[in-house]
């Protein structure tokens, strides 16, 4: 088991679909295990669908400790996962990512759709405001963010995003890059206003 002195459980999003191409689940699944490796613990959205389940039975497998968080009204769609270390069942939306932050040392995002971007964004901009010193991140297995990538320095060279806050997300396609950055990471306040 590893020695990151800073995460110790990670909070994973990702789809609930696996997506076209069978080389996304071979990455969660990869992440996962890589994981439990180092001991980390992941935190998620608590389903066995898509990317969600893979990442989750893939850490299970590995030994890692995974912990879901799955608001009642998706026990069904999502399928709640029952084979996890711990599950939290909570009223809505709001209090699933409450407590998923909460719970997490840090944020890190797979491919996956409208409800991983939302979430990603949302910790991010909460970083972007100090409200929390956590480190964020796209892991950007087969290109997936590359283009998002691309915008968001578009937006920063547009002048809506200053450069500081564009730095507090790591953006790599390494899984293990990524956790080195984070385990690295010093949260410095910046001055979301100074664009
Ligand atoms: P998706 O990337 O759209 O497949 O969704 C991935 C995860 O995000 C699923 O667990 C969804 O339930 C969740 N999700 C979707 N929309 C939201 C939202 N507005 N806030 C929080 N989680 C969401």
């Amino acid at each position: 088991m590893g020695g990151d002195s800073l995460v110790r459980r990670l909070c994973v999003f990702c789809g609930s679909s696996s997506g076209k191409d069978p080389g996304y689940a071979a990455d969660a699944a990869a992440l996962g295990a890589l994981l439990a490796r180092r001991g980390i613990g992941v935190v998620y959205g608590g389903g066995q669908v898509g990317l969600m389940g893979t990442v989750a039975d893939a850490a299970l497998e590995a030994g890692g400790e995974v912990t879901g968080v799955i608001p009642k009204h998706l026990m069904r769609e999502e399928i709640a996962h029952h084979g996890l270390t711990e599950l939290h069942v909570v009223a809505d939306m709001h209090e699933r990512k409450a407590t998923m932050a909460r719970l997490s040392d840090g944020f890190l995002a797979l491919p996956g759709g409208a409800g991983t971007l939302e979430e990603l964004f949302e910790v991010w901009t909460w970083a972007q405001l100090g409200l929390h010193a956590k480190p964020v991140g796209l892991l950007d297995v087969r290109g997936f963010y590359s283009r998002l990538a691309e915008f968001l320095d578009h937006m920063t060279d547009e002048g809506f995003l200053n450069h500081a806050s564009r730095d507090l997300v790591t953006i790599d396609s390494d899984p293990e890059v990524v956790l080195d950055a984070f385990a690295r990471h010093s949260y410095t306040p910046i001055d979301k206003w100074a664009v």
